[in-house]
């Protein structure tokens, strides 16, 4: 007894026409024995139940970020009606006394992550003035640009903050390899995931509160941002002190203050992530439709919901 599996070395389908296939044997018909198709099976089986060990090996754990602080930060209704209360009482202070709450309220476990955007750095010189001493990390996904990374140089000798790098499990080298090249032209979502939030989650452990540099008037994303909330997705107390400012606020300051910003900004890159998903864009283009520019992607997905 025999059991038959047709293949072609062309891909295309064999013919269905009985007397055709008697008549013109198939050179590249293959005929498996029960005892090697029942092994075939067998094999297929044991492939997918690795590859479904291995995802669930690399999930996202549910319990992070505040949660697992010491001590842990629960999203109490309780708690979420005082990060309300809060977000209302905020609503309508400059950044730097928002901070300055932040501060007050969660250092030691507070927290910034910074890209070096202009918001960012805008934060970077408040907290300087506020507490220098606050902790501040970079997603490093060996994808930024140079000028970004000067930056980080800047920062420290301007400020005398050391913005912590946090890497990806993989270098770039050792990602692209596993993907069969890069992941960013294929699947940039799936990047993201593994370059960024993947790093973010595991970064976000242990802090009860973070700073994001987002303002509600960069997307409909961002639009709904408060003040302070919850952030479901990190697990953690999420504070958006400039969420009230607009480009010209914080161009206004930087200016001012001669806070160091990205070259970038000077030959049209108004928003800058990583160097294969960010060009620069014309005048009279949005400001971020030069990030993941052909993709139906507008965020890496570290701030929205
Ligand atoms: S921005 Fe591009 S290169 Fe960077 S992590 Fe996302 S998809 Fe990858």
């Amino acid at each position: 007894m025999t059991a038959a599996s047709f293949s072609s070395d062309n891909g295309k389908p064999a013919s269905s026409d009985p007397e055709s296939r008697s008549a013109r044997p198939n050179p590249t018909l293959k005929i498996l024995t029960v005892e090697e198709s029942a092994a075939a099976a067998e094999a297929a089986k044991r492939a997918q139940e690795t590859e479904a060990a291995k995802s669930a090996a690399n999930a996202i754990p549910e319990m992070g970020g505040a949660r697992v602080a010491e001590p842990p930060l629960e999203p109490t209704p309780e708690f979420l009606a005082e990060l309300q209360r809060e977000s209302d009482a905020l609503e309508n202070e400059t950044p730097q006394a928002i901070l300055k709450w932040a501060v007050d309220r969660f250092a030691p476990k507070f927290t910034m992550a910074t890209a070096f955007g202009p918001e960012g750095m805008t934060i970077i010189h408040m907290l300087a003035e506020i507490a220098p001493e606050t902790p501040v990390f970079n997603l490093e996904t060996g994808y930024q640009f140079q000028e970004t990374l000067q930056l980080r140089e800047t920062v420290l000798e301007r400020y005398g903050i050391t913005v912590e790098y946090k890497y990806p499990e993989q270098t770039v080298e050792e990602f692209e390899a596993a993907n069969h090249g890069p992941v960013y032209l294929t699947d940039p979502n799936r990047c993201c995931f593994e370059r960024k939030l993947r790093v973010l989650h595991q970064a976000a452990r242990g802090w009860h509160a973070w700073a994001s540099a987002i303002r509600r008037d960069q997307s409909e994303d961002r639009a709904r941002a408060p003040i302070v909330g919850w952030d479901k997705k990190f697990q953690l107390v999420k504070i958006s002190p400039l969420a009230n400012w607009t480009k010209n606020d914080v161009w206004s300051l930087i200016m001012k203050e001669k806070i160091p910003y990205n070259p970038l900004h000077d030959q049209g890159y108004p928003s800058i992530g990583c160097q294969p998903c960010t060009r620069s864009v014309l005048p009279g283009e949005d400001e971020r439709s030069g990030r993941w520019s052909g993709f139906q992607k507008t965020e890496c997905g570290l701030h929205s919901s």
